[in-house]
């Protein structure tokens, strides 16, 4: 796999993206948080309302098919870590592509059999590559601990064992060829890092951006004040979205709480029906039309 690395710098749960656990704590309590409901906050307050706090929730649009393709090779790649080092040959990690195989979100089925024949060659091409060859100290793995005022929580789509430390690792499935930058700038990889560290009780300050398309790797090894920061950042976004949240409970305005934030990801929100602004900011993609030529 082609390799780019930057020097450092730098649920299944409850029903509520933000849980303060144990209120009787005060200030010493820890906001439950997983890194995705995180960047929801900061990418939309809107959508974070509409996702995880109005109850009950807003219906959702339809699938779409580059998302299809990412949750299938996400799937194959787990159940190729699954076989034994012997068997993962090209041919059974193409297999595993047509097992999880599902055609939502493509415009017919001529359009399905040839993005699931890119996923065939993209799984037969991965075992050569870190998730054919290693063996993983977990796949798909939940993980909660501390961080600082946080307690964090998400799934890991794998964690590598190298040299006596962790390696987190994220699979990519689109367009954009992920860079090194981008592995620094990963706050859900940072808020990973420091669980999987808590988690598995070895150092663990390198993260990993996986471009499944093209087998290439983006990586960055974090020092001590670059998770820090990531940990602060995180922190001062579970603050803004407990506090909008707790307001509204309290019969705060939703609307002056929780801003519509728009922008190009509005073409693809969740909630896009429930909210004028991000229809009238965004035309509605088709389903197929983020797919990579
Ligand atoms: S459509 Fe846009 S503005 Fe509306 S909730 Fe979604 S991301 Fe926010």
């Amino acid at each position: 796999m082609a390799r780019t690395t930057a020097p450092a710098t730098g649920t299944p749960d409850g029903q509520l993206g933000l849980d303060l656990l144990d209120p009787g704590f005060g200030a010493t309590a820890l906001h439950r948080v997983t890194p995705a409901r995180l960047d929801t906050w900061d990418a939309c307050p809107r959508r974070y309302r509409m996702l995880h706090v109005d109850r009950p929730a807003p219906p959702r649009g339809g699938g779409f098919a580059h998302t299809t393709i990412g949750a299938v090779v996400h799937l194959a790649l787990r159940s190729l870590a699954a076989l034994p080092a012997e068997r993962r040959t090209p041919e059974q990690a193409a297999s595993l592509v047509d097992r999880h195989w599902t055609g939502e979100g493509f415009a017919d089925d001529a359009q399905a059999a040839r993005y699931r024949e890119r996923a065939r060659d993209w799984l037969a091409a991965a075992v050569d590559g870190p998730a054919g060859r290693d063996e993983p100290l977990a796949v798909e793995r939940w993980v909660r601990a501390p961080a600082g005022p946080l307690l964090v929580e998400g799934r890991v789509d794998r964690i590598d064992a190298r040299d006596g430390e962790a390696v987190v690792v994220d699979f990519k499935t689109g367009r954009r060829v992920p860079t090194a930058a981008d592995a620094a700038d990963s706050r859900q990889l940072a808020l990973y890092a420091v669980a999987t560290a808590a988690v598995f009780r070895r150092p663990c300050r390198t993260v990993e951006l996986h471009h499944v398309p093209t087998g290439t790797v983006a990586a960055h090894t974090h020092d001590q004040a670059s998770l820090d920061r990531h940990v602060a950042a995180a922190a001062e976004s579970a603050d803004a979205a407990a506090g909008a949240t707790t307001a509204l409970a309290d019969g705060g305005d939703a609307a002056a709480l929780f801003p519509a934030r728009t922008g190009a990801h509005c073409g693809t929100c969740a909630v896009r029906r429930n909210c004028a602004p991000g229809r009238a900011a965004v035309p509605e993609p088709r389903p197929w039309d983020l797919l990579a030529p």
